[in-house]
């Protein structure tokens, strides 16, 4: 069995094959912490966070190095601290706990390192001054900016045509740039504004500048894989390559890049600029994380997934049925092997529809046995939803909820029960009062094709 991924450089599925096996090494391009996580910023963490999972079984954990960095310091946070007067420190520091939180609240795994790029000014500053010795780079006006003509690959990775790129990006048009499309590597700062010294006098890194240097840092100069949305293919990921082929000699960045598709909502690209977001932070107040991270795994991560309320209702009901049957075997941590199906499924570029339809299948075969052997088809169904971050809750947990004041599960089922009978003998008006009683108690009930579900509101 191998891994297989579509690397966008190369614009083919490709066999994944890492440089070094004992240590396997990937790179995402991680949130700028001065706001909430919106749900197509989830999209990549889960994503990759999958990815992760995928390589730690096949490499074993303590063989894969998976970095996704925190952007600390941005024009955006700078603005941010501006409008509500609260220091830059405490702004990152908050939106970087939240987003661990609310990554963790969907299954998203800790990543190997998390690196700031504030922590990394100095060998930021020693590789502009090594781009412009080579002469990739140029200071004019207290800026160092990057000269795209020093790198023949350009364009490379988004294909695009240059003069389309540069009309395409919204790159600042400014005097002192010798090309419309070279690109900042270091800012100067106003007084008010953050900055440290340097050989161009007090400034800030570009955002570009700041991943270049964390993957060295971190990584080294060529990784196995380098992630993000489809988005950053350009200028992003761009920017990142030429500045590091151009400081090592050549060797490149990365040996695949993996880009995921976007979350939209309507016919969108869900973003902030558009102000069409739901932030996962308040999804995670209704919904429970792996409802969340069901849907967000439900389409294959480099198609457009369409958000929908529709989605992540259908979701939990999935999820419901399984832990149905979950419940029948008792609760157990600890996680055997996952079946090789359901493996080769996700190690073929992370093929999820398919993986679901494996553990519906699983579950199909495990509700059709009786006795130990039914047993064991459901924990083999469980391990398989493991591998992908389900079903780690015990399923009294799941349908539990937390009841605060509310009926019980069990009262709400017994209720459920009681529905259906009366709406089988017709009994409409017991059947809604039914429905508006637990209403009333914060309990909302679902029919679907299925049958009903419910959750808490
Ligand atoms: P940002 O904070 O905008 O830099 O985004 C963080 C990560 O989320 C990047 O990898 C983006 O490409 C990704 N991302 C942003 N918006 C979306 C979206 N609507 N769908 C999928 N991924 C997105
Ligand atoms: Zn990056």
């Amino acid at each position: 069995m191998t891994i297989s991924l579509y690397d966008s450089m190369a614009r083919e599925k490709r066999v994944f094959e890492p440089a070094d096996e004992s240590r396997v090494t990937m790179y995402v391009c991680g949130p700028t912490v001065y706001s909430y996580a919106h749900i197509g910023n989830a999209r990549s963490a889960v994503a990759f966070d999958l990815l992760h999972r995928v390589l730690r079984r096949r490499y074993g954990a303590a063989h894969v190095v998976y970095a996704r960095n925190i952007t600390d310091i941005d024009d955006k946070i700078i603005k941010a601290s501006a409008e509500t007067g609260e220091p830059i420190s405490a702004i990152t520091t908050k939106f970087a706990a939240i987003y661990r939180e609310d990554m963790g609240a969907l299954g998203v795994l800790p990543p190997t390192l998390e690196p700031e790029a504030t922590g990394y000014i100095a060998p930021m500053i020693a590789l502009i001054e090594r781009l412009i010795a080579k002469g990739a780079a140029y200071e004019a006006e207290g800026h160092v900016l990057f000269a795209v003509d020093a790198f023949d690959d350009y364009g490379k990775l988004s294909g695009a045509d240059r003069d389309e790129m540069i009309a395409g990006a919204r790159v600042e048009v400014a005097p002192y740039k010798k090309s419309p499309a070279d690109f900042v590597l270091w800012k100067p700062s106003k007084d008010d504004e953050p900055g440290w010294d340097s050989p161009w006098g007090r400034g800030r890194p570009g955002w570009h500048t700041e991943c270049s240097v964390m993957i060295e840092a971190e990584l080294g100069r060529t990784i196995d894989i380098h992630g993000g949305g489809q988005d950053l293919r350009f200028p992003h990921h761009e920017n990142e390559i030429a500045q590091s082929a151009c400081a090592h000699d050549g060797a490149p960045l990365a040996r695949y890049w993996v880009h995921n598709g976007f979350l939209r909502m309507g016919s969108d690209k869900m973003s902030k600029s558009l102000g069409n977001v739901v932030l996962a932070h308040d999804l995670l107040k209704e919904w429970p994380g792996e409802a969340i991270r069901w849907a967000l795994l439900s389409a294959h991560y480099r198609q457009p997934l369409e958000w929908t309320e529709a989605l992540l209702k259908q979701s939990k009901r999935q999820l419901d049925r399984f832990y149905r049957l979950l419940e029948e075997v008792e609760f157990s941590e600890e996680t055997g092997a996952a079946p090789d199906s359901i493996v080769m499924t996700l190690e073929d570029d992370l093929n999820t529809p398919e993986a679901y339809a494996g553990l519906h299948e699983l579950r199909d075969i495990a509700s059709q046995l009786e006795g130990e052997a039914r047993a064991a088809a459901i924990r083999r169904l469980r391990d398989a939803g493991r591998l992908m971050g389900f079903f780690n809750l015990a399923p009294a947990e799941w349908f539990k909820g937390d009841a605060g004041d509310g009926p019980s599960a069990e009262e709400i089922e017994q209720l459920l029960a009681e529905r259906v009978a009366a709406r089988k003998a017709k009994d409409f008006a017991t059947s809604d009062r039914i429905r508006d009683d637990l209403a009333a108690k914060g309990v909302i009930i679902e029919d679907g094709p299925g049958g009903a579900t419910w959750r808490r509101a």
